[in-house]
């Protein structure tokens, strides 16, 4: 059973960004969904993970569906999306079916270019093709899209570079990293002021445990939500970001159906 937990960004905002403050009065019209809070300027953030790389998250600015797939059931209790954000065209990622069932006349999509090339023409219509390090805005966000591939010999296969997104949304300042299915590489190692970031680990498609903790490390979120980690070890990752003196939350979502 998933409790609704409020998480607190503490320390230093970055230059820029907006100051995020402790969220203190809880909405109940929000009560009987699960979801970890986030207090911005004008709002707030509520994550919700829904399965494995399939996360909802509810913003100021309106709802935001990231790589939504496994069917509409697994949707029916969150508010329909306003934004759709697909990262590549793996089927833990993109479903034409699930976004069938989820389209509505209000939503607007961002994909990468092998995705929107299989989209119908009514949702090519609704949808910006970003390739890496395309800069935009979703819905009045600022989007960016960040390379996601393998950098390991035998998993090049997997997410050759320069097909893949993952994508950095900046939500009333603050910045949202979703990793994708990349391993541990350069552009992510060089991000800077990430508030909240997801990354997998997961063999043989994306990267292991000590190779994420390595990263996230080194580009030092406030925190960092484990996603896309079937069969992985979570305490590995972080024994890796703890051996590493890292002072990132981990927040462990339900992706896989286990409370945190
Ligand atoms: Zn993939
Ligand atoms: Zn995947």
């Amino acid at each position: 059973m998933l409790t609704r937990r409020t998480i607190l960004l503490t320390g230093a905002a970055a230059a820029g960004t907006t100051l995020i403050r402790p969220y203190a009065a809880m909405a109940e019209s929000h009560a009987a969904m699960a979801g970890d809070t986030y207090t911005t300027a004008n709002g707030e953030i509520v994550i919700h993970p829904v399965s494995h790389a399939s996360f909802v998250m509810e913003t100021p600015a309106g709802v935001i569906y990231n790589d939504p797939v496994g069917g509409a059931d697994l949707y029916k209790d969150f508010p329909a999306p306003d934004l759709i954000l697909i990262t590549h065209h793996h089927g833990d990622h993109y479903d034409q079916p699930t976004l069938d069932a989820l389209w509505n006349d209000n939503v607007t999509m961002v994909a990468n270019p092998t995705v929107f090339d299989k989209l119908p023409e009514e949702m090519k219509a609704k949808t910006a093709s970003m390739s890496n390090g395309d800069t935009g805005e979703a819905r009045g966000l600022p989007i960016e899209a960040i390379p996601a591939y393998n950098l390991t010999e035998d998993r090049l296969q997997y997410h050759p570079q320069g097909r893949d997104n993952g994508y950095i949304l900046s939500v009333d300042g603050l910045r949202v990293y979703i990793a994708g299915d990349t391993e541990d590489i350069p552009e992510m190692r060089a991000l800077t002021d990430i508030d909240i970031a997801f990354v997998p680990f997961n063999l043989p498609y994306t990267m292991d445990e000590a190779q994420a903790a390595s990263a996230v490390a080194e580009f030092a979120p406030k925190v960092v939500y484990p996603y896309h980690y079937k069969g992985s070890d979570v305490g590995k990752f972080e024994a890796g970001l703890s051996a590493a003196g890292s002072t990132t939350e981990v927040v462990v979502g339900s992706f896989y159906g286990q409370s945190a």
